[in-house]
């Protein structure tokens, strides 16, 4: 058993502290401000696998993952397998999304499965993936590990870190020293930021991005749809999700002409990240 010390509450740092509290370490995570506070708490919660095996490797093990954190935590994630549709607008499009795999569904089947989509699109490969509510997820992780007694400690900051000979022996808070053999920076963007108090240079950098929720109105959304830069994701709540909405809308998309999701928006909240 090895005394941990995981810094960063987002998705990385709660499923790391699960996964370790499960092989029965010492586990203490510092969060500085909330969990799931950043990035973590914006996202959409896709998981949609791109052509890599190992993605879809990764999406085969959630539904176990999910099963034991649920339990462990009381709490629901909301989890869903689902099935959505990648089209093509250009006949180069088609042929690469053809050589992916998938069911291929021509223009005419698109518009059954979906009388929104454009009527741009030339076809569409049936995909399957998945989504979940990331700040419940997030949550969840840190209650299960909490339930195998991780300490989880909300608005402390790693500080520091105490280094003799290249080996740790602590991670410095405000609050006072925590002995560590292990220490996991899982920061996200501010990662470089902390292991640069550990004199260590990691190449970790932030990526924007940009989320809408649209009310759809009248239109019916059954499945996800996913282009080259961006997705609308229908939720159980009835909002459909955009991601990168506002290149969308000056670009080729999904949604039917003419009624692009810029006119349908009614409270439309916005999530950056
Ligand atoms: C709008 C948007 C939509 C997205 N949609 C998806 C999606 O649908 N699917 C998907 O897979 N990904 C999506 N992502 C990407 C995903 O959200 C991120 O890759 C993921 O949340 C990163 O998690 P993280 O734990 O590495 O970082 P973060 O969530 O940023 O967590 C890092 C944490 O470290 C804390 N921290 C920083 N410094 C310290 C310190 N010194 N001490 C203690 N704590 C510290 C921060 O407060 C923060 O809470 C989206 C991102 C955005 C912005």
């Amino acid at each position: 058993m090895s005394r941990v010390v995981v810094v960063g509450g987002g998705v990385i740092g709660c499923a790391v502290a699960e996964r370790l509290s499960l092989e029965k370490h010492q586990v203490t995570l510092l969060e500085r401000d909330q969990l799931a506070c950043r990035a973590s708490g914006a996202a959409a919660g896709e998981l949609s696998p791109s052509s890599l095996a190992s993605d879809s490797e990764s999406l085969a093990m959630f539904p176990e993952l999910v099963a034991r954190i649920e339990k462990d935590s009381a709490m629901n994630v909301e989890f869903r397998v689902q099935q959505g549709l990648k089209p093509a607008f250009t006949s180069d499009e088609a042929r690469t999304l053809n050589r992916e795999g998938g069911r291929w569904l021509d223009a005419a089947e698109c518009r059954k499965a979906e009388p929104a989509i454009s009527t741009d699109v030339l076809g569409a490969v049936l995909l399957e993936h998945a989504h979940l509510t990331p700040p419940q997820f997030v949550r969840a992780l840190a209650r299960a590990a909490a339930a195998r007694r991780a300490e989880i400690c909300e608005g402390t900051p790693a500080t520091g870190f105490d280094i003799t000979r290249d080996e740790i022996h602590g991670v410095r808070t405000p609050a006072g020293n925590l002995a560590a053999d292990w220490a996991v920076i899982a920061a996200g963007p501010w990662s470089r930021e902390v292991a640069s108090l550990a004199s260590v240079d990691i190449d970790v950098r932030p990526q924007r991005g940009q989320l809408a929720a649209l009310d759809p109105g009248s239109l019916v959304l059954k499945r996800s749809i996913f282009w080259s830069n961006g997705y609308l994701v229908p939720k159980g709540d009835g909002t459909v999700i955009a991601r990168d909405a506002a290149r969308a809308r000056s670009q080729t998309c999904a949604w039917p002409r003419g009624r692009k999701p810029a006119a349908r928006v009614g409270g439309a909240a916005a999530r950056d990240g």
